[in-house]
């Protein structure tokens, strides 16, 4: 596009500057893009062609207490309702005793896709036999995290097709999520199989399906402490169970319950500085590991008590990536009180475990709008130019009036003001 030629290449300043003279923005808006970004030294070094920060609002969870520890959450969420509705899940496991966890150990697989194979059994058993050599290559390539303790420790060759094979490298990446670490060590094995051994590699990536990095959380209320209005505990847990025999059977109520366990967990894992990208794609990719999509986690009823459990891949870093980069990362890692990578699946699980018993809590009493439609009603008249002031008459007004739409909200506040 005229004029942006070589962008990347341009000064911050002269960034902004081209978007002024080309009249997509005028000078107050170029204003506000400079007083959003306070870090630009650090944010034009992570990205391409940065022209501000994007701020999203981070807020605390509370009541999590989690194997016998209780803590403070960050989450950094745009969406109104979630951090409430996370800490009222943790409030009610909290009574019964809190989360309990379990981390398995933290493995990251990474692929090496060979192509035009033509004789694929008796190349996964070469590959087979070449195991050591590609390990050594491996860790050559990374010493680093095998002074660490950690490194390529195993290999793994699947057929994929008559003419594929993913060769899996499985490495433990220790405090790092670990994507860089395996491209690299990838990379040297793929120029080994390629340059010394003549195969055919398509591609050499890390796999965001991280089967062997896996948290569970659990927890077990006994069910008069779900009682609420009138209705019996026993009945909101009930229902609570078939809402999740639901969600196993039908992939569209599954996308949804596994949508709102996503609501709390990517807000810990962007607070914590993590690529919730990846973390995302594993979950729904573990969601799916039977071949039919289900939700993430279940809920039955035994002898009054209702058990929830979640299970998910999550390969989270303490160290790593932007990590070590944005600062506020370290401040939320230090309210977490962070000691390691296995403790932050921990958390992470029990938030979306908690998250989920929130919603499905309220799904099966007074339904989702109720508890959300305060935060909303505030959105609304932010979003037609209510001020801090003027927010808590504007809600009351539309509460009053059952009124949701902006036309309506518009009128208020011009009442309001006049
Ligand atoms: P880095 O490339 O930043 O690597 C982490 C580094 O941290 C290690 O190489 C290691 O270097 C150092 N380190 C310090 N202490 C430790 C420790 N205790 N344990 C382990 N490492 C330690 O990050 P990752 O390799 O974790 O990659 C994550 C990034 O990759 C994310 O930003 C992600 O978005 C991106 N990414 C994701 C992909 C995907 O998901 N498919 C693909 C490509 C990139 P040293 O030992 O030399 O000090």
């Amino acid at each position: 596009m005229e004029g942006f030629e070589k962008y990347y290449q341009k000064d911050h300043q002269t960034r902004l500057d081209i978007l002024k003279q080309k009249k997509y923005l005028d000078q107050t808006q170029l204003d506000k893009l400079q007083a959003s970004a306070s870090e630009v030294k650090i944010s034009d070094a992570m990205i391409e062609n940065f022209i501000t920060e994007y701020h999203l609002p981070e807020g605390l969870a509370l009541n999590y207490v989690v194997d016998g520890q209780e803590y403070l959450i960050p989450f950094v969420t745009e969406e109104p309702s979630v951090v409430a509705a996370a800490s009222h899940g943790a409030a009610l496991v909290k009574r019964a005793g809190g989360f309990k966890t379990t981390v398995t150990e933290r493995l990251m697989i990474g692929q090496i896709i060979l192509e035009n194979v033509a004789h694929p059994e008796q190349v996964a058993s070469f590959l087979e036999s070449q195991a050591e050599k590609l390990l050594a290559l491996a860790n050559a390539a990374h010493p680093s995290i095998v002074k660490r303790g950690g490194g390529a420790q195993a290999l793994k060759v699947r057929v994929l097709a008559p003419d594929l094979i993913s060769l899996d490298l499985i490495v433990d990446v220790k405090e790092a999520m670990g994507a860089n670490m395996l491209n690299t060590m990838l990379e040297a094995c793929a120029t080994y199989l390629q340059t010394k051994l003549g195969l055919d590699v398509l591609i050499s990536i890390l796999s965001n399906y991280a089967t062997r990095c896996l948290a569970k959380a659990t927890c077990a209320l006994p069910v008069e402490l779900l009682t609420r209005n009138g209705l019996s505990g026993a009945k909101i847990a009930q229902k609570i169970a078939t809402a999740s025999r639901v969600a196993q059977l039908d992939p569209y109520r599954a996308t949804t319950h596994n949508k709102g366990i996503m609501n709390g967990i990517d807000a810990v894992v962007l607070a914590s500085g993590n690529d919730w990208r990846a973390i995302e794609a594993g979950a729904h990719a573990y969601a799916a590991r039977d071949g039919q999509y289900r939700g993430l986690s279940t809920w039955i009823v035994k002898d009054d008590i209702l058990y929830g459990e979640l299970e998910l891949p999550l390969p989270l870093g303490t160290v790593g990536g932007s990590i070590g980069i944005v600062p506020l990362v370290k401040i939320n890692q230090q309210l977490l009180r962070l000691k390691d990578a296995r403790q932050l699946e921990a958390i992470v699980a029990a938030v979306g475990l908690g998250q989920n018993l929130a919603a499905l809590y309220a799904l099966v009493t007074d339904g989702i709008q109720k508890g959300h439609m305060r935060l909303q009603l505030k959105s609304l008249a932010l979003s037609v130019g209510a001020t801090k002031a003027e927010l808590e008459p504007v809600v009351s007004r539309l509460e009053a009036l059952q009124a949701r739409d902006q036309a309506t909200a518009k009128k208020v506040l011009e009442e309001l003001r006049n």
